[in-house]
């Protein structure tokens, strides 16, 4: 692709991303981001630069760039996050970098096969060459096709997938996708879809079950087509690999897809390097102590290094491979099993080796003093927080999730709302589904910082739960203009800030009183809480709210009062209210704003 006849002369587009720009002059993508960053120019391996800076970085390696005639346009690929094994090998040596396996993770919707798919990968391939693989399940384990290894995470399920995005970890460089040939494109496979490109990890498809009568591989391609997954043989670039996990056919034919696209991604990573990686899975074993999977990205693991992940650390005292075999190291795309961790890690987080404990435990001590002085909702993708983004220039564009109650509701919000892009910002829909919001959709929002809209339906408590603990913002709206006004206003920074009701306490009414000139005056007890003067006041009778307002006065005995705690009796009078009667529920409140 555009060399032209004079070999140190390329033809470049008017803008390219860091990737085409490595592939293009035959150099790592490392070396081009080093150029860029020894120029000013501070770019990610995904990010578009123009003909400019491309030039600049060209010359450095011994080309000259010309325009490219024709192409003039260039559609912009989304600046993204770059994958985690590629920021954790950015400082390493580039003649120090060598391929290491891919890691591969399954995902797919339930039923699909996906648990058989990587039990048959497993005993045909398990690289020991044991017949039969006398493996442990220690979360993920590894092949060997064509005398090259692939790592498989065997936690199947976007629920692990999302939990170590939603950490910042990356352990995945391929998504195998499992479709059932006769049941198709399902919500989950949809989910998992989402996962996968908000992620930007490429997808090679398992198209399973092609044993079974009633297949139909070309139904399902065209559902695979319609969800952005084209198949190459249709001219995409999403392999689709006929396959049957219980049979054990075409498992060959998917091992070499992954060999290309590990192939076309570069994985590479620094054997002799800072030794990095994430935890995959980790338990306390009665016998053993805590047991935790780590997956090696860089560098190698050795028997007696001090590891500290998230918030604990331990001395390695004993590593097993997934065949149960005692190693003493661990390279690129190992996972290895590790005694030694004083309390569990968890899944998903990033580990690293220090060269102390001391040390372990100095920087421990750091992340809690940081962690307690960002509250959580320090990381809270509010509208009007990603509106201070936008405006920073550090984000470019907001990702959102959409549930509605029917089909007929998405499209008409879609459209609606990608007209609001505007300029350099662009509204990113990740996900739009019908249903009720799920802890799944706040995972998936959680990991990439999107915000979740609901048209017409409710969250559960499990997801409103999770999003208060992830600070994932859900926004419920029963009118679609009001929901694009939102938006909209977001994307102006005109957005009214959220607010929320924060429950200070009840009274209940005991007896009443009426004093000439005064008005009404309930004699309560506090029976949760407390009562505050300056709050307002629901009035609650039978369940049904009757009113609500200010406090005109609260006393207790004979004295006003800023508040009387649970347990107390006081006498309360409201601003403009002297229906209060015996057995009326007082619920003293405050609103505050969430951001
Ligand atoms: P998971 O929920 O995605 O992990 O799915 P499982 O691996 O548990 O498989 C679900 C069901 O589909 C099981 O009854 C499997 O035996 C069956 N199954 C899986 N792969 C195949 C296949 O290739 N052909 C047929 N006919 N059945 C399969």
């Amino acid at each position: 692709m555009g060399e032209s006849n004079n070999s140190k002369t390329i033809e470049f587009p008017v803008s390219l991303t860091v990737r085409d720009l490595a592939a293009k002059t035959s150099a790592s993508p490392i070396q081009v981001i080093k150029i860029l960053m020894s120029n000013g120019v501070m770019a990610n391996i995904n990010q578009q630069i123009d003909f400019d800076t491309a030039a600049i970085v060209a010359s450095e390696l011994g080309f000259e760039a010309v325009l490219e005639a024709s192409k003039e346009d260039v559609v912009a690929e989304d600046t993204s996050e770059i994958p985690l094994w590629r920021r954790l090998i950015m400082d390493e040596d580039p003649k120090k970098l060598v391929k290491r396996p891919a890691v591969v993770t399954i995902l797919g919707h339930v039923d699909h096969g996906k648990t058989t798919l990587l039990d048959a990968i497993r005993q045909t391939n398990v690289a020991s060459g044991e017949a039969g693989g006398i493996t442990q399940h220690i979360g993920a384990y590894q092949v060997v096709q064509k005398g090259r290894l692939i790592t498989f995470l065997d936690t199947p399920g976007h629920a692990a997938f999302t939990a170590m995005r939603a950490r910042g970890a990356q352990g995945a460089d391929i998504v195998i996708l499992v479709v059932a040939a006769e049941d198709g494109v399902m919500p989950q496979t949809k989910e998992a879809i989402a996962h996968a490109k908000a992620a930007r990890v490429p997808i090679i498809v398992a198209l399973n079950k092609i044993d079974r009568p009633d297949a139909n591989p070309d139904f399902v391609k065209k559902q695979l087509s319609e969800s952005g997954l084209v198949p190459d043989e249709w001219g995409g670039n999403t392999m689709v690999i006929p396959v049957s996990a219980k049979q054990k056919k075409g498992l060959e034919d998917l091992l070499e897809a992954i060999l290309l696209v590990s192939d076309s991604l570069d994985i590479v990573a620094n054997p002799e390097g800072k030794v990095t990686g994430v935890v995959i899975e980790a338990q306390i074993d009665k016998a053993r102590g805590v047991v935790a999977t780590l997956l090696v990205q860089n560098g190698t693991l050795q028997s007696g290094d001090t590891v500290l992940a998230g918030e604990t650390y331990g001395k390695v005292r004993a590593m097993f491979d997934y065949t149960g075999k005692k190693v003493k190291s661990a390279g690129p795309a190992s996972p290895v099993q590790v005694l030694g961790f004083g309390v569990v890690p968890p899944a998903g987080d990033l580990f690293q080796v220090v060269p102390s404990e001391k040390e372990a435990r100095a920087i421990i001590q750091e992340r809690q003093a940081e962690k307690s002085r960002h509250t959580v909702t320090a990381s809270k993708a509010t509208l009007e927080q990603l509106f201070e983004k936008f405006q920073a220039g550090e984000v470019r564009e907001l990702p959102l999730i959409l549930k509605a109650d029917v089909q007929g509701s998405i499209e008409p919000i879609i459209n609606s709302l990608n007209e609001l892009s505007q300029g350099d910002i662009k509204i990113n829909i990740i996900h739009a589904e019908t249903g009720s919001i799920s802890e799944s959709d706040v995972m998936l929002a959680a990991a990439s910082k999107a915000i979740v809209l609901g048209f017409n339906v409710s969250a559960d408590t499990a997801a409103r739960n999770l999003a208060e603990q992830q600070g994932v913002s859900i926004r419920l709206y029963e009118i679609i203009y009001r929901m694009i006004e939102d938006i909209e206003k977001a994307l102006k920074g005109m957005l009214e800030p959220e607010v929320k009701e924060v429950n200070v306490g009840q009274a209940q009414v005991r007896a009443i009183f009426t004093i000439n000139k005064v008005g009404t005056i309930a004699g309560c007890r506090v029976i949760q809480g407390e009562v505050r003067r300056n709050t307002r006041i629901r009035v609650m009778r039978n369940g049904e709210k009757v009113f609500d307002g200010e406090i005109s006065s609260l006393k207790h005995e004979k004295d006003d009062v800023k508040e009387v705690r649970q347990g107390f009796e006081c006498g309360i009078s409201l601003k403009g209210y002297n229906d209060l009667s015996e057995g009326d529920i007082l619920e003293s409140y405050v609103i505050e704003k969430t951001s």
